[in-house]
């Protein structure tokens, strides 16, 4: 049940119309992967992941092995691969449920071999090419940990993979680099495990900016919610995303306050002449940061400016005339032509707008169209 009166929209249909968008600039026979990692940033994992499905899409990816465990117990069988470091002592739940794990070190591999597994483990590679967050650095490394597989029974070795650390900017050399490590990476596995490998590098600016060059799969994540990675990558007009994600909520209150007369804590804001005041509940117990003060709202189509601090719980704006209780706000999505885009909150909080959805917590419901 929801009894509150702020509440997200996801618009499922939208999703379904990215991955779309996504495929056609994709060559013929290759596949996406959907990232539902952070509850799907935000828009609900399990939701998100079957409207995906609906559209042909064959692998799912998250960052933890609960987040994987969540898809399995929703009834989603698809292969999901987790691109964390599981614990070595909970890679047999992992196996249980039929889920991907990465491997980058040989130290995980060692302490694998002494657990007893009931199922088989299929573990993709993660290689170094770059970004220097996880991943296998070296040939030697490499060459370790696949005799170290190839020892292991219960261990499938069925994928590769790398991550970008600039695929967000126009052509970098960084790029180019991180590629051809991939590549001679890739070459040595296959001569050291010469069999068939799901491989795949790139993540959504990189399946934007360089489709013909991704491998078999790629990584979409928030192009998946019609979020562009950034401004370059919007810029090249390629592909139409639609956001997803829209957050709504209803004035409670309306008061006019008179010149003088102060709102909120600390009396940061004060008017300087008669005017309407709207209360709006959410705040920043919600995720809805105290930055967001001096932002704004809409509200019959216009924006309206967040005024005074924002509490935990509720925030106040400034109205253009009086308002009905209970009258719409929309402070994420459309309202008639005006819209403000994840981006436009996200530069107002000088972050980017990955950080949005995920921020805006648990006690915002979210709704499915
Ligand atoms: C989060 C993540 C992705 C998805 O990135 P987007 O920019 O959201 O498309 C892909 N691959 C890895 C390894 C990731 O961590």
């Amino acid at each position: 049940m929801i009894y509150r009166n702020t509440w997200a929209e996801i618009n499922l249909a939208a999703i379904g119309h990215n991955i779309r968008q996504l495929k056609e600039t994709l060559p013929e026979g290759h596949q996406v992967m959907t990232v539902v990692k952070a509850n799907g940033y935000g828009h609900g994992s399990v939701q998100v992941a079957k409207a995906a499905l609906d559209e042909g899409i064959n692998f799912l990816m998250v960052a933890m092995l609960e987040e994987a465990i969540e898809l399995r117990n929703a009834g989603i069988r698809t292969p999901t691969l987790v691109i964390g470091r599981v614990p070595p002592i909970h890679a047999r739940v992992a196996a249980k449920h039929d889920i991907t794990l990465t491997v980058f070190d040989l130290a995980w591999l060692q302490e694998i071999s002494e657990e007893v597994f009931e199922y088989p483990l299929s573990i993709h590679l993660e290689f170094e090419t770059g970004m220097n967050r996880t991943g296998i650095s070296t040939e030697r490394q490499l060459r370790e940990i696949v005799a170290t597989i190839e020892k292991l029974d219960h261990i499938h070795l069925t994928g590769a993979y790398m991550h970008f650390a600039t695929a967000d900017e126009i052509n970098t050399v960084q790029y180019e680099q991180q590629k051809e490590q991939y590549e001679m990476m890739l070459g040595a596995l296959s001569k050291l495990y010469p069999h068939p490998l799901i491989t795949h590098i790139g993540n959504s600016a990189a399946g934007i900016q360089y489709p013909k060059e991704m491998l078999q799969y790629t990584r979409f994540g928030v192009a998946t919610y019609g979020l562009y990675p950034s401004k370059d990558i919007k810029e090249l007009d390629t592909v139409d995303l639609q956001q997803a994600f829209s957050l709504y909520s209803e004035l409670i209150q309306v008061k006019k306050i008179a010149a003088g007369e102060c709102v909120s804590y600390g009396a940061t804001y004060c008017a300087t002449e008669d005017e309407w005041i709207g209360t709006i509940p959410i705040g920043y117990g919600d995720g809805w940061s105290r930055k967001l003060q001096g932002f704004h709202v809409l509200i019959d189509g216009k924006k309206m400016p967040i005024v005074g601090r924002i509490c935990m719980d509720v925030m106040m704006v400034k109205l253009d005339r009086a308002y009905e209780v209970g009258q719409l706000v929309t402070l994420i999505g459309k309202d008639g032509d005006a819209m403000i885009g994840m981006s436009d909150v996200a530069n107002h909080l000088e972050t980017i707008n990955y950080e949005i959805p995920c921020m805006l917590t648990k006690r915002i419901p979210r709704t499915y169209l």
